[in-house]
Parts: structure tokens; C-alpha cells; sequence
């Protein structure tokens, strides 16, 4: 029975991931609309819920927490750095924020696939 529980979470786990994998996509894709991309992550949400799990890094780091849209800077937040507090701002399109520190956002991996790329690759050329 344990046995198949611990199944069931990495199936849901994985899951989960695919889910906003498929919800980024969406959100950069700018023909795409919002509604799906917000529709994959209530899902995302709801298998967490059902099989009481952690969030995870990647929910915690990508998902605004009041209207589920996946955070991509540039195209639906903006990321300001608050250096006299230590922290980074990710604003959300609905105004809802995100604060992180400056240690936690190396470490978390929080816009890992896009701004943070994007600056290390202008640096390189
Ligand atoms: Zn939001």
C-alpha cells in the first residue's frame, strides 16, 4: 500500500511538472490566451491539494499566488531589485507581488529560464 502511494505522488509529481511546463508555453506564446495557461495551473493546484504535497520549487518560484498565471519577466512581470531591503520584486500583471531575497532567488532557482539566462548570455558575447 506505501508502496503505491509513493507511485502515485511521483506520477502526480510528474504531472504537476508537465502541467507548467505546458502552462509556460502558453504564457509565451503571445497568440496563446491567459485562460488556459491559468487553466493548467488550477489543475496543478488541485492534484497538490488532492495528494497533500509540497508546492515545489517550481510552483512556489513561477506561480503568482492570487491569480495563477505563470510568472515569465517580460512578458506578463516585471522584476525590479529592491537593494536597500535585499530583495527582488516580481510584480505580477494583476499587481499581486513576489519578494525574494537575493540568497533564496540564487539558490531557488527563480527566473532561471528566462532574465537571468538572457543577462548571463549578454555577458558571455
Ligand atoms: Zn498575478
Amino acid at each position: 500500500m506505501i508502496k503505491n502511494q509513493k507511485i502515485l505522488k511521483e506520477m502526480a509529481q510528474e504531472r504537476i511538472s508537465r502541467l507548467l511546463g505546458m502552462a509556460k508555453a502558453r504564457t509565451l506564446d503571445k497568440r496563446g490566451s491567459d485562460a488556459l495557461s491559468k487553466r493548467y495551473v488550477g489543475i496543478a493546484k488541485k492534484i497538490v491539494s488532492h495528494y497533500k504535497m509540497p508546492k515545489g520549487r517550481q510552483m512556489k518560484a513561477e506561480v503568482c499566488g492570487s491569480c495563477d498565471s505563470v510568472l515569465v519577466p517580460g512578458i506578463n512581470c516585471s522584476v525590479r531589485l529592491a537593494s536597500s531591503y535585499g530583495y527582488i520584486v516580481y510584480r505580477c500583471r494583476c499587481g499581486a507581488e513576489k519578494h525574494v531575497m537575493y540568497r533564496e532567488a540564487a539558490s531557488k532557482g527563480f527566473g532561471s529560464a528566462t532574465a537571468f539566462d538572457r543577462a548571463s548570455k549578454s555577458h558571455r558575447d
